[in-house]
């Protein structure tokens, strides 16, 4: 049976006592400071007052983190089919050169010719990725994916504010599968947001795009495969339909996994790309550290007077080859660029991450990675089928890609066991849990996806306890309501959790919450 490791583990802080340290950073600093030389730190930036910095030796930190890492779960301890999230095994390879101290000692500031390595790996990786997405230039600039498509929509901005179009082009349409984060980002660059419904068939509805496009429309967002897992089957005439209203077509790649390989963004019709490095291309992510959004552009042409295309209206830095001089260089944003949405050139950690997992799969690798993910998604749909309460809303009978979207709402209506109750049950069986409540247009929704990295076993252990939860759901309702009882943290209070007067978002609003100085 599973049972979670249960630690009574106090805040890091409250272990500070006066006097315990693990480094004294007092005897530690006349010795670096006579090594560079002596440091002359401005009489303005000397800091005067000490900061309140918790008392710890390093024994004790270590071990509080330990403690912790035991009471929690990641994809080192087992599969988080977190559907549209693409939770992948993290190789070790890809770990050990990202986290080389000749990548992490680097300088964003520091000559280029003493980082021709790094650019060069990530020229590559901008070619590379320029490739499988079909597109042209590549961007990695954006730290996340919802970074991305805040470029990708400044983007669509731009080029119709060259164009001398933006009074009339105010519109951005979205089908209501979306990520929430697509018209979260339209709305932040400007525009009115459209929204769209999906057909029984789990398609986009044709006819009412048709009905919403027009002399408005900046420009369309969509995700395929879809969050529903299922393949957009009209994309060709979708991208003819807007381009023929001057509308650029932007693509969300956070589910490029159900088909990197086999099909590009760039030949569906695609203007504007962007990736989640941190989902398809494995770099950790979900409190795993930073991610990557790069955006990828087609040069079509912007405006033939002037000569500006498309890859010159994208924000950040693109690393570029000189032929004369054999460096890699930083081209900096020019006269037509979004210009800069973050500080120096991207998040280079999961790039080069990115830039290992390419390498070591190559295009035969990429493929099959698509090939498995797929696969395992399929096999467990099948294996769910006749689960008693679930059921699996549109596009009933069509293959799906990467991930599935079950659907619990019979189950909640005949056993008022719901969604949220059924992911408690994976969790207090050693599981974890899918994405729920995710997409939106589907009630009770449970939304699964095995990365290429799961094992059949996997997947039929996963398979087995949903069909054990059912059982106990129709015969023993009570017992499905009070899940979980063997993981380290039990049920918790959602509304109390996210509650301001709960949460302490800092160390500073602690210690005042603690004190009573906060009501
Ligand atoms: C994850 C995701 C995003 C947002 O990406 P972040 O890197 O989390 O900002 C956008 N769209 C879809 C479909 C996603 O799954």
């Amino acid at each position: 049976m599973f049972r979670q490791a249960k630690w009574k583990e106090p805040l890091i802080l409250e272990y500070s006592s006066k006097g315990l340290t693990g480094l004294n950073l007092q005897q530690v600093e006349p010795r670096i400071v006579e090594k560079v030389g002596g440091l002359k730190i401005p009489k303005g930036m000397v800091r005067e007052k000490p900061i309140n910095l918790p008392d710890l030796p390093e024994v004790v930190v270590v071990r509080h983190y330990t403690r912790l890492s035991q009471m929690s779960y990641g994809v080192d301890n087992g599969p988080v089919p977190l559907g549209s999230c693409t939770m992948k095994y993290n190789p070790r390879l890809a770990w050990d050169i990202a986290f080389d101290n000749r990548i992490t000692a680097l300088h964003p500031l520091q000559d280029e010719r003493t980082v021709q390595g790094l650019l060069q790996m990530l020229f590559e990786l901008q070619k590379w990725l320029a490739n499988i997405t079909g597109m042209d230039v590549c961007s990695l600039h954006p730290a996340a994916g919802a970074h991305g498509e805040l470029a990708g929509v400044l983007t669509i901005r731009r080029y119709h504010e060259l164009k001398g179009n933006l009074g009339l082009k105010r519109e951005i349409v979205i089908p209501d599968s979306a990520h929430g984060t697509n018209p979260a980002s339209a709305s932040m660059a400007g525009f009115v947001t459209i929204t769209v419904a999906t057909g029984e068939d789990g398609n986009v509805d044709f006819e009412a795009l048709k009905s919403v496009v027009g002399d408005a429309t900046a420009g369309l967002m969509i995700t395929n495969p879809s969050t529903l897992g299922l393949f957009e089957e009209r994309i060709v005439e979708i991208a003819e339909l807007f381009h023929k209203h001057d509308a650029l077509l932007y693509y969300d790649g956070a589910n490029l996994n159900g088909m990197m390989g086999y099909a590009r963004p760039g030949d569906m019709g695609f203007d504007i790309a962007h990736l989640n490095i941190h989902k398809t291309f494995s770099s950790p992510h979900g409190g795993g550290g930073p991610g990557a959004g790069v955006v990828c552009v087609k040069d079509r042409v912007v405006d033939e007077k002037r000569g500006v295309r498309l890859s010159d209206l994208i924000p950040g830095f693109i690393i570029v080859y000189d032929d004369k001089t054999g460096l890699y260089k930083l081209r900096e944003p020019g006269p037509y660029s979004v210009g800069l949405i973050k500080a120096f050139f991207g998040n280079v950690i999961p790039l080069v991450w990115a830039y290992v997992y390419i390498a070591s799969l190559g295009p035969q690798g990429l493929r099959k990675a698509a090939e498995h993910a797929v696969m395992a998604t399929n096999y467990f749909a099948k294996l769910v089928e006749g689960v008693k309460g679930l059921e699996i809303p549109f596009g009933r009978g069509r293959f799906r890609k990467h991930e599935v979207v079950l659907s619990a709402s019979k189950l909640a209506e005949d056993t008022g066991v719901t969604a949220m109750e059924v992911a408690k049950g994976l969790l207090d069986a050693g599981f974890y849990a899918p994405t729920v409540y995710f997409p939106l247009i589907v009630k009770e929704a449970l939304q699964v996806e095995f990365t290429e990295a799961e094992s059949v076993e996997n997947i039929e252990r996963y398979a087995d306890r949903l069909r054990e939860i059912s059982k106990i759901a129709y015969e023993n309702p009570e017992v499905a309501k009070s899940w979980p009882s063997n993981t380290s943290v039990g049920l918790v209070d959602y509304a109390k959790g996210d509650h301001p007067k709960t949460l302490s978002p800092t160390w500073r609003v602690y210690v005042k919450r603690m004190r009573g100085e906060l009501s």
